[in-house]
């Protein structure tokens, strides 16, 4: 009898927990992506700031023990009549120079192709912003900081110049951004000022946030912790800020006007699918009624009427319990609706200090140690498990390896 066929769209980790936990014996499991690695998202800030090689953050999807087939390409279009999906191949095809279209047939279609970043139609902001999406936009983040310092450690560049080359501005106070913020000040605070002498002092980091706030997910003793950590180490947070244009080197705010900077990283976010409490894609309105064999999960997707947030802990969650239904789907009992456990929220915020949600009295370096754990845990490898363990003991023995002792 042929296998049931289910499409995965996406190799985040919703789509890459599914590829690997679907019974690969009772369906024929095809994923679709321009990704055929699996990135460690909170792992990718370390990784931008040279805590470990940029390969130890990322999972490969092919596996030699796993059945399934994968295709390197952009879901762009679905036809649900005909449960097709249209494809476009994401490989470099050196014959063709573009390229090449084709579509994929499911039986159950899971999408799970993450967010769009939102960057508010602020004008300039596509183009001259950085992201850090997955470990291609790390390795980026990482060449133009190192670039920065070498532009302004030239010859005739003034303080000034020297100021606003090296001010990066981070956008969005969440998770993201706030430890992107802290591996960065690390950087700079302790590495980098050794490194680069001439240079101490002059380089910045600003938070901006629309909200009045940062670190929305986390109650207001840790929020103000961060804050206060933040000043000691030379990170400036500004809410309330309304971004009104970004160039390549600045962006202009509604209060403060033209800022310079060397970079700038976009980490805001949002969700566009909903579905029911079974994970099943609702149709449009005003019917919104359940597609059965159509499921949306992972930072795309939302349950109606739930808004849980958008971090690998919803993803992996929601992906473990379609494993489950999916796996269990010959059963004559109806699956259990969603319902997420709420784990603990850790965030990095520089210096051997972090703040974890729920655990007030856990700020400080007990929560950085429960962030450094927390990461390797994350890791689904022993052997990522074991190189990352070595990288952190060599960056602390002789630093890191793009500044080292
Ligand atoms: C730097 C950073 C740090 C983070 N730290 C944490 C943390 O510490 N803890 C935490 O819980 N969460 C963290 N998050 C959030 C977490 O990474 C996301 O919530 C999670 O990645 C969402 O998983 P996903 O599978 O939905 O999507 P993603 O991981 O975004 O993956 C989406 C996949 O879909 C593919 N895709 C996109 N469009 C298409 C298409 N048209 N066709 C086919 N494939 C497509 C993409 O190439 C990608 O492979 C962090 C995020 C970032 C960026």
């Amino acid at each position: 009898m042929a296998k049931e066929k289910i499409v995965i769209v996406g190799t985040g980790w919703a789509g890459y927990t599914l590829s690997q936990k679907l019974d690969d014996k009772k369906f024929e499991i095809i994923v679709i992506s321009p990704e055929d690695t699996s990135p460690y998202t909170p792992l990718l800030a370390s990784a931008a700031c040279g805590l470990f090689d940029f390969s130890l953050a990322e999972e490969p999807i092919r596996h030699k023990s796993r059945q399934l087939t994968y295709l390197q390409a952009r879901v762009e279009d679905v036809d649900f009549h005909t449960k097709t999906c249209k494809c476009m191949s994401a490989c470099d095809d050196v014959r063709a120079g573009e390229g090449r279209a084709f579509e994929v047939s499911y039986d159950r279609l899971i999408l799970a192709p993450g967010c769009v970043t939102n960057t508010f139609r602020t004008p300039g902001a596509d183009k001259h912003s950085f992201f850090v999406r997955n470990v291609a936009d790390a390795k980026k983040v990482q060449h133009r900081l190192k670039q920065l310092l070498e532009l302004a450690s030239l010859p005739g560049m003034s303080e000034e110049e020297q100021r606003g080359l090296l001010h990066i501005i981070i956008v969005g106070g969440g998770p993201t951004g706030v430890e992107l913020a802290a591996e960065m000040s690390d950087l700079f605070n302790d590495d980098f000022s050794k490194l680069y002498p001439d240079l101490k002092g002059r380089m910045s980091i600003t938070i901006h946030d629309a909200a009045p706030f940062i670190l929305g997910a986390f109650e207001e003793a840790l929020r103000k912790h961060s804050l206060e950590s933040f000043s000691k180490r030379h990170v400036t947070v500004i809410t309330g800020s309304k971004i009104k244009k970004v160039e390549v080197d600045s962006i202009t705010t509604e209060a403060e006007g033209s800022i310079a900077c060397g970079m700038i990283l976009w980490t805001a976010g949002k969700k566009q699918i909903m579905t029911d409490d079974y994970l099943h894609v609702l149709t449009p309105r005003p019917e919104q009624e359940p597609m059965r064999d159509v499921f949306a999960l992972g930072d795309a997707a939302d349950i109606k009427k739930y808004f849980l947030p958008t971090t690998a802990e919803v993803a992996v969650q929601k992906a473990e319990y379609l494993v489950r239904v999916l796996n269990n789907s010959s059963n004559a009992a109806s699956p259990a609706p969603f319902e997420y456990k709420q784990k603990a929220l850790v965030a990095y915020i520089g210096g051997h200090d972090g703040v974890v949600h729920g655990r007030p009295e856990w700020s400080g370096p007990r929560a950085w140690a429960a962030w450094r754990s927390k990461n390797l845990l994350w890791t689904r490898s022993w052997r990522r498990k074991f190189m990352i363990t070595i990288y952190w003991a060599l960056d602390w023995l002789g630093g890191k390896e793009i500044a080292r002792a």
